[in-house]
């Protein structure tokens, strides 16, 4: 940037550039230099956009507020989760209870900062919960089904799980074509005989549309010996696995 080149006609205008500020300069005809139709302030012709933007703005007041609004950064398009599943994994992951979820003035604030608006009562909390759980439990549904028909053919592991709370739960999982889906916990009241296990591994299937007799060839399961017991009762090939897990 520098000297002044009087003589208007050594400089022509700049075709049409996506960066609005390019509109507001002129270019030398033959020197690589650029320059501000409003002040005659000269650049090089490979300054960047920002620089110009800058000057049009510092200098003149000249900005593209309208632009900018219409389109926001790049990054606001990403794909952002749902308020159901960041409320999911907080209950899940995080085991923030529904109480302090909707009780929380930090949690319900930095959830707006995020965008969201999360439910404020416990009610709305529950039904939003148990409705996001149902819409995956029927998605996941429908692509077993459309694999059962494609041929493939399931695998399920199962095992014991206490919780915190001293709640106890069966936990199914079922694997084919190299993925597998956790299909969630089906809660065990008292004690757990194979027989009781049995039927409560055939609910937690059944809820998925998944039939053990028919649609499961493998189960795994530990060592355990209500486990095993449970799982010779079916009629799928039964694995024991030492290294186990989840
Ligand atoms: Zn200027």
């Amino acid at each position: 940037m520098a000297s002044a080149s009087n003589s208007s006609n050594e400089w022509l205008p700049i075709g049409h550039r996506k960066a609005f500020a390019w509109n507001h300069f002129s270019k030398h005809i033959e020197r690589p230099l650029v320059k501000c139709n409003h002040c005659r302030m000269e650049y090089s012709k490979t300054t960047s956009t920002g620089i110009l933007q800058a000057h049009l703005s510092n200098k003149h007041d000249i900005s593209e507020k309208k632009k900018a609004l219409s389109q926001p950064p790049i990054t606001a398009f990403k794909a952002k989760d749902s308020i159901q599943m960041v409320i999911s994994r907080m209950v899940t992951l995080d085991r923030i209870s529904f109480q302090r979820m909707v009780k929380s003035k930090d949690i319900q604030r930095g959830l707006e900062a995020q965008g969201y608006k999360p439910p404020k009562t416990y009610r709305a909390l529950s039904e939003m919960i148990i409705g996001f759980s149902s819409r995956i439990v029927e998605e996941m549904s429908a692509k077993f089904q459309k694999d059962l028909q494609s041929g493939f053919r399931f695998r399920i592991t199962s095992d014991e799980y206490t919780s915190c709370g001293n709640k106890r739960y069966m936990n199914v999982n079922v694997h084919y074509n190299n993925e597998t889906f956790n299909l969630g916990m089906e809660p065990i009241n008292g004690s757990m005989p194979a027989e009781k296990g049995l039927k409560l591994l055939k609910k937690r299937l059944s809820k998925f549309g998944l039939d053990l007799d028919r649609d499961i060839i493998t189960t795994v399961s530990d060592g355990a010996s209500v486990m095993i017991k449970m799982m010779s009762l079916t009629k799928a090939i039964h694995q024991v696995s030492s290294i186990f897990y989840l």
